[in-house]
């Protein structure tokens, strides 16, 4: 029996786990950390071996195949030595795809992931598909392929995801934008993300789609030197997009595939607010329209998708200061995209663990809308040096309340506080959730 080993036991190597033993393998599980009690009961439940708080050598390089959780870097001592044995290490979503044959939606990019990836699904089920939903959001892909039989997954795919696939095929690819991310893992070289987030169309043939943005200068300096198969379906909203595409005309959005009768509506019909939301609107119908999903279908679902938690999430007004939750701008642009659509004056609630930003690209935007900066990280050194003397006031924090209430104090009615942090959380959180949980308590307890 081919022995196929699991490292790192969350919701991706549980399900591969399961997956993995249904189709004949001999199956191990190995975590550095402790696993969580409900993917214990899990693995013990189908009798699958494993172990917590090590990695044990013998029991891992007599493997025939590791499925790495995206988590874990290659760097990692275990992960180098799998290497230097030459057994393949592969993602999830790599494994799980040899076993469906269902249509995949797959969605990557810097930023709108989660937001791309539930509006698709939104519109798919309201189109009554029997649609799975997977990836980085909900149950993870190989524990769906393990138990369910749908025709469609809109998968959410990391970068880390896509560095371990290689013979996985998308059957749609949508690239929202490449912006700086993630760069502590890749060497800090941006190259190096950006070949990781085009193995997105790695595979695909002239029967498959790429669905991409057109304004994105990056993407456009790749596509010019390297070859994508899959026929290129842009969206922008700079410019106007002939033939199969999507694009922004003044205030009114158009989303047409191999249709005469296009779909037109205003961005002030969308559910979501923000430019950033008009391409994430854009790229979802389009995925959608490639699948054959009814134009009605998919006004009615832009205008009734309900957002998420932590994304620009408005929290309370108190005494005429409005709390907006970001919590998830753990990056250069989707803080950018959050202050480019504030309309009053922001206290700006920012820092965390850096992984890598460039603070200069956001300095115009903070003269124009920025009054003060609270600074809520265990490090606010480069913070405080890019911002000197652009703002009036820098404030350092050490927690959420703490931050809020530097930043009520700090402003005035007809103000809004902004949590947008450009970090990750966890030099003083467990998470980004938990960030956006203790921030949006502070707030309720003012
Ligand atoms: P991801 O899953 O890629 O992290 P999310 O949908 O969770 O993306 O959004 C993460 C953050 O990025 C939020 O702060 C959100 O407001 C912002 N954002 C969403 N879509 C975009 C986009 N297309 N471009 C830039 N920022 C975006």
């Amino acid at each position: 029996m081919k022995r196929i080993v699991v490292l790192g036991s969350g919701e991706s190597g549980v399900g591969s786990a399961i997956l993995a033993k249904q189709k004949g393998f001999e199956v191990f599980v190995s975590d550095m950390g402790l696993i969580k009690e409900k993917y214990k009961t899990q693995l013990i439940k189908e009798n699958i071996l494993f172990e917590e708080g090590k990695h044990t050598d013998e029991k891992i390089l007599n493997a025939f195949e590791v499925i790495k959780s995206p988590g874990i870097p290659d760097k990692s001592e275990m992960v180098q030595k799998i290497i230097a044995k030459n057994i393949p290490v592969i993602s999830e979503i790599e494994f799980a795809g040899r076993y469906t044959s269902a249509k995949k939606i797959c969605i990557t990019g810097s930023n709108g992931k989660t937001t791309t990836t539930l509006l698709t699904y939104h519109i798919l089920k309201k189109a009554g598909y029997n649609v799975g939903l997977g990836g980085n959001v909900g149950k993870s892909f190989a524990y769906q392929v393990a138990t369910e039989n749908f025709d469609y997954y809109v998968l959410e795919l990391s970068s880390f995801q896509l560095d371990g696939m290689y013979d996985f095929k998308a059957d749609i690819a949508v690239l929202l934008n490449i912006t700086p991310d993630h760069l502590d893992r890749y060497d800090y070289k941006f190259e190096n993300y950006t070949k990781s987030k085009f193995r997105i169309t790695q595979n695909q043939t002239v029967q498959d789609a790429f669905v991409y943005c057109a304004d994105d200068a990056v993407m456009k300096t790749f596509m010019e030197q390297n070859e994508i198969n899959a026929e290129k379906i842009p969206f922008s909203i700079k410019t106007i997009i002939s033939g199969n595409g999507a694009y922004l005309n003044e205030n009114q959005i158009t989303i047409n595939y191999k249709n005469q009768n296009p779909l037109t509506m205003t961005i002030e019909q969308l559910a979501l607010a923000g430019k950033h939301n008009v391409y994430n609107s854009m790229a979802a119908s389009l995925a959608a329209k490639i699948v054959d999903v009814r134009k009605e279908t998919i006004r009615e679902s832009l205008q009734d998708f309900q957002n998420i938690e932590h994304r620009l999430e408005f929290v309370a007004t108190v005494n005429g200061v409005e709390f907006i939750n970001d919590s998830k701008a753990t990056n250069i642009n989707s803080a950018w995209y959050a202050l480019e659509s504030m309309t009053k004056p922001v206290i700006w609630i920012c820092g965390g663990q850096d992984k890598g930003n460039d603070y200069n690209e956001l300095t115009e935007l903070v003269k124009q809308k920025v009054k003060a900066i609270v600074c809520l990280g265990a490090e606010n050194k480069k913070i405080i040096k890019a911002f000197k003397g652009v703002v009036e006031s820098i404030t350092e924090t050490k927690s959420a309340q703490e931050a809020v209430n530097a930043a009520y104090q700090l402003a005035k009615k007809g103000d809004v506080v902004l949590l947008s942090p450009t970090c990750a959380s966890f030099d003083l959180f467990k998470s980004y959730e938990d960030r956006g949980m203790q921030f949006k308590g502070a707030v309720r307890s003012l």
